[in-house]
């Protein structure tokens, strides 16, 4: 890729190209990284599917996306990359449509359904960097196992309620995820928590700003783990270190 082709100099018709007011933030060699990388986003509802749709905006080379079945009414409080006629569609073709329109460049692949092993873990050895945006525990964990298993970043994201919690998961480097969570949290409850969308779009522009962040190597939340109160806008950042006994990771 030239600097003509990203800033789109090479066609006068089209003014500045389509990266051209990012490119003072990531550079060129910056941008060629984004569109080299392949990112896997498991769940692409209200925060994934938020994550997804920046990173085709920013330039991501592919996206994998895994989500299992069809777009329902009650979804679409959040998930905006489906649309009210596509109800009883699947849901990573409408994903694939709405990404695509957005940004042709961004090569797309779908695995339509959930964390299985068999059927993501080729999934996760493809990706260079996956999100975890998945609203289950038990996936969580699977994706987890994957990712250490295959040596992928995982970058966890979560939200409940107005809180938004997120820490970057590096094999050999940070905690897990069971490291963090031994246990499934006991406030949680399958597709029973609450959600408002202004809030999983936050959780999901923060997801694909920590990806970006990565993939351009800079600072970002490897071993620490940020909770965010939407309510107030305040922040914690953590430090946390390694589960003694830690059957996936731990080495100490
Ligand atoms: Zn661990």
């Amino acid at each position: 890729m030239t600097n003509n082709e990203i800033h789109g100099h090479a066609d006068p018709q089209a003014g500045a190209g389509r990266y051209f007011r990012q490119m003072d933030m990531v550079g060129v060699e910056g941008q060629a990284k984004l569109r080299n990388a392949t990112v896997l986003v498991a769940g692409v509802g209200g925060l994934g599917g938020t994550a997804a749709l920046y990173l085709a905006a920013a330039g991501i080379g592919k996206l994998i996306l895994v989500h299992e079945g069809v777009t329902v009414l009650p979804d679409l409080n959040r998930q905006i990359l489906m649309s009210t006629d596509g109800i009883g569609r699947t849901r990573v073709d409408q994903a694939t449509e709405s990404l695509s329109k957005l940004n042709p460049d961004v090569e797309i692949e779908v695995w339509n359904g959930k964390v299985e092993p068999e059927a993501v873990r080729p999934l996760v050895r493809k990706a260079d960097l996956v999100i975890d945006a998945r609203y289950d525990f038990p996936e969580r964990y699977e994706l987890n196992r994957l990712c250490l298993a295959e040596g992928k970043p995982m970058i966890e994201a979560a939200m409940y309620g107005y809180e938004i919690s997120m820490t970057t998961v590096v094999p050999g480097e940070t905690p897990c995820l069971e490291c963090l969570y031994p246990e499934s949290p006991k406030v949680w409850e399958p597709l029973g928590f609450p959600v408002l969308g202004a809030v999983s779009g936050m959780a999901g522009c923060m997801a694909s700003l920590e990806a970006i962040k990565w993939l351009l190597g800079k600072p970002g939340l490897a071993g620490k783990l940020m909770r965010f109160d939407s309510l107030t806008f305040q922040s914690v950042e953590i430090d946390v270190a390694q589960a003694p006994r830690c059957e996936l990771c731990g080495s100490l």
